[in-house]
């Protein structure tokens, strides 16, 4: 299968040779001539499975075939994303694509200064890239205009759910034309999900490579049981002894992400910690330096990890085992990317037993537990066994008011989504109580 036989245009063939991309994965072969029908998409797909050029190269495709420049503040396709590294990901996949086309593309997000956004908005966009919160911002200034918009999309809506951003999007739906096509892209649908969907979409084409909550199976994961005191002395372990190039290190809080970088590099081991306390700069210079291979540990906390887009990442270490057993699958999907082989490496104390087991049953795969002698646990770790997974009943949709200003029992909101304009920084502080601060 051919990227051109998917009904791609040459001046996009070219770029996606440039990328180096031989053929299409899965979610392309099916997404992308879903999303050039013009109908509406659900699609199924994890980070990891190149997902994002499945909307991306059709939308490009779409605009740049008798080009037609888009009005002052205009913009024709607006992409949601729910954090300001997927924004950034998303619009710099974008930037490359459109290479050979005259698109125009931009992406706006919260935390730095809006007036640079505003300014690159008056010449009209094709493509906008945005998180929630500073779109609304923007279109509060009059910096964004909807009328001509002919296509949304919500990418990883099951994280902007998770975050609470559902009202920022209802907002945000009234806003835009009710003649429009809706692409929906989602690691699961749960039945939060189906519900939202239901306001959206319309007779959608359903796509789906990943089945529910399941695992890349090109990762092979572990288990290390142990006591607390040994984990950062197993890292150092897991780092030296295999000879680690680089690895991703999810720590549950901010301070013990500091922590671990700081011993780290005291040990000569070059890291850094990106969480939602760093600067968006120094969020950025991390992954910088993460991705030219300067650095070769990056200790993150969920939300700051979400969407970051590494090539061929081979080790995942579960530092701490996250709270919320989806993120198991989430943080997973860093690695074994598009085809790749990684390894996830989890760290298990006595008190996280629940937490695996309900990884366990989330997953369905009972994980191998390994043995890394003076510094695994000298008890073993209870047996555990696989509870089937139960169908869960649909949720009765809750009334609108009822729901303002309480998110979902999970819901955490966006680390600093704040956009250094202080009136956009008090609303999402106001409005999304964090339960996990992470
Ligand atoms: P995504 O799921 O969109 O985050 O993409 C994951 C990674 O796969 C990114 O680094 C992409 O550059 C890469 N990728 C996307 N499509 C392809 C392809 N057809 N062949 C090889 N790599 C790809």
């Amino acid at each position: 299968m051919s990227f051109s036989s998917l009904g791609l245009s040459s001046p996009l063939v070219s770029a996606i040779e440039a990328k180096g991309y031989k053929t299409p994965t899965p979610i392309q072969e099916q997404g992308i001539p879903a999303v050039l029908s013009g109908k509406d998409v659900m699609a199924a797909a994890q980070t990891g499975t190149g997902k994002t050029a499945a909307f991306t190269l059709p939308l490009i495709e779409r605009f740049a075939t008798h080009y037609k420049a888009p009005r002052a503040n205009h913009i024709k396709a607006l992409v949601l994303t729910p954090t300001r590294e997927l924004a950034a990901q998303v619009a710099a996949n974008v930037d490359e694509y459109k290479t050979n086309t005259d698109i125009r593309s931009h992406v706006v997000f919260g935390g730095v200064s809006i007036n640079p956004q505003m300014k690159n908005l008056r010449r009209g966009v094709d493509i906008l890239v945005a998180t929630p919160g500073r779109l609304l911002d923007l279109f509060s200034q009059n910096a964004v205009k909807f009328a001509d918009l002919e296509v949304l999309v919500l990418d990883e809506a099951d994280r902007m759910l998770d975050m609470g951003f559902i009202h920022d999007i209802k907002r945000i739906l009234k806003l835009l034309p009710q003649k429009r096509q809706n692409l929906l892209f989602s690691a699961t649908f749960s039945d939060d999900i189906r519900h939202l969907a239901g306001s959206i979409v319309n007779d959608p084409i359903e796509v789906s490579v990943t089945p529910k909550n399941t695992t890349a199976s090109n990762v092979e994961h572990s288990v290390v049981f142990l006591e607390k005191a040994n984990k950062s002395k197993l890292l150092s372990h897991l780092i030296e002894s295999n000879n680690w190039q680089q690895a991703l290190v999810f720590s549950r809080t901010k301070h013990g992400a500091n922590r671990l970088a700081k011993q780290l590099t005291s040990k000569g081991i070059t890291s850094a910690a990106i969480h939602g306390n760093k600067s968006q700069g120094a969020r950025t210079k991390a992954l910088k330096e993460f991705k030219s291979g300067e650095l070769r540990i990056l200790v993150a906390t969920d939300i700051a990890a979400r969407g970051i887009d590494i090539d061929q990442l081979p080790n995942v270490v579960n530092y701490d085992l996250p709270n919320v057993a989806e993120d198991y699958v989430h943080r997973i999907g860093r690695t074994g990317r598009a085809g790749a082989s990684g390894q996830a490496v989890s760290f298990v104390t006595i008190e996280d037993v629940k937490q695996l087991a309900d990884i366990q049953n989330l997953i369905q795969q009972v994980i191998p537990v390994i043995d890394v002698p003076g510094l695994s646990s000298k008890q073993s770790l209870p047996a555990m066994s696989l509870k089937p997974v139960k169908a869960k009943r649909p949720k009765k949709p809750r009334p609108e008011n009822a729901r303002q200003g309480a998110p979902k029992s999970g819901a955490r909101k966006q680390e600093n989504q704040g956009s250094g304009n202080p009136k956009s920084g008090n609303r999402s502080n106001n409005r999304r109580p964090a339960r996990n601060k992470p």
